[in-house]
């Protein structure tokens, strides 16, 4: 079996919130097994907010999660850092509504969550295993996902723009691919859009260190990360707001001009067609043994506090 992991030591970082502009305190804490992914806002008397799709908020340009009185906002890049980790237990707390962007990547999140260490935990980890595809389309946005052996991603993005028509790329997921290609790839935006979304007191917290500005003859920025630095990131956004169905998957994500809408949404439809996969306790399941289904659900609502 594989065991389930959590953080070994607890470990903090400063920034500021991408949309509200406003300065937070993020710290990781080790959680137990079959605890999950938690948010919990320190601000107001430690409301928990599980990171299932059942708490999926409002979505503008970050995925937020809401439950009763609390919010958490821009989840999707700790998230995407967090499973690529192989984290499956840790409790994630804020002093503000929304998680730090840093530098628009996940590389700062990969580094804290080196900083503090793996535990491994007694119990088995549980992968969700696709066994029939499973897709969702909205206009000319789709989205699938197909039996593997591996989790993967293929993802295809084109927008009106000349400096940005088309991308692709498919990648299988591991934690040294996930860092190596995925994590630094940053966040971005067309400058005609960055006034709208300021009227609509949005990006209050966004400036050429934490976003990818492209304007009408290259982006502002000193240079990308990589040649396609906006696909990859992409993916990475995918990976985060997949995260929400609670455990890794197996199989692979196919997406074309998707948005966080679209990906959260398609997390619901994961769960919603639960013929269409099954929990196994090994990856390779499948490959060199017999998959041994489990009868434990999926964690899709809220456990207690
Ligand atoms: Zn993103």
């Amino acid at each position: 079996m594989d065991p389930q992991r959590t953080i070994r030591r607890a470990i903090s970082c400063a920034g500021i919130g991408l949309h509200s502009g406003r300065k937070v305190t993020l710290s990781l804490k080790p959680a137990p097994q079959d605890a999950g992914i938690r948010f919990r806002r320190t601000d107001l008397g430690g409301i928990e907010i599980p990171a299932t799709v059942a708490n999926v908020g409002g979505i503008s340009y970050a995925t937020a999660l809401a439950r009763s009185e609390g919010t958490v906002e821009t989840v999707e890049h700790l998230l995407a850092a967090l499973v690529s980790s192989g984290i499956d237990n840790v409790l994630i707390e804020l002093n503000t509504p929304e998680v730090p962007i840093m530098d628009g990547s996940a590389a700062p999140f990969i580094y804290l969550i080196q900083e503090a260490g793996i535990r491994r935990l007694p119990a088995a980890r549980r992968y969700l295993k696709v066994l029939r595809p499973i897709t969702l389309s909205r206009g000319d946005k789709r989205i699938a996902l197909y039996p593997s052996d591996h989790f993967k991603v293929t993802y295809s993005i084109s927008f009106d723009h000349p400096l940005l028509r088309h991308q692709a790329r498919t990648m299988r997921i591991t934690e040294e691919s996930f860092v190596e290609d995925i994590a630094a790839a940053r966040t971005f935006c067309f400058l005609k859009e960055v006034e709208m979304l300021r009227q609509n007191g949005l990006a209050l917290g966004g400036s050429l260190d934490n976003a990818i500005v492209i304007g009408e003859t290259g982006v502002l920025n000193s240079a990308l990360r990589f040649e396609d630095e906006f696909v990859r990131h992409k993916i990475l956004d995918v990976i985060g707001d997949l995260a929400l169905v609670g455990c890794p998957i197996i199989g692979h994500v196919v997406a074309h001009r998707g948005g966080h809408a679209l990906h959260t949404a398609f997390a619901s439809r994961i769960l919603e067609e639960s013929d269409a996969w099954r929990l196994v306790e090994a990856p390779t399941a499948g490959i060199h043994a017999a998959p041994q289904p489990v009868s434990v659900a999926v964690r899709t609502a809220p456990a207690s506090n």
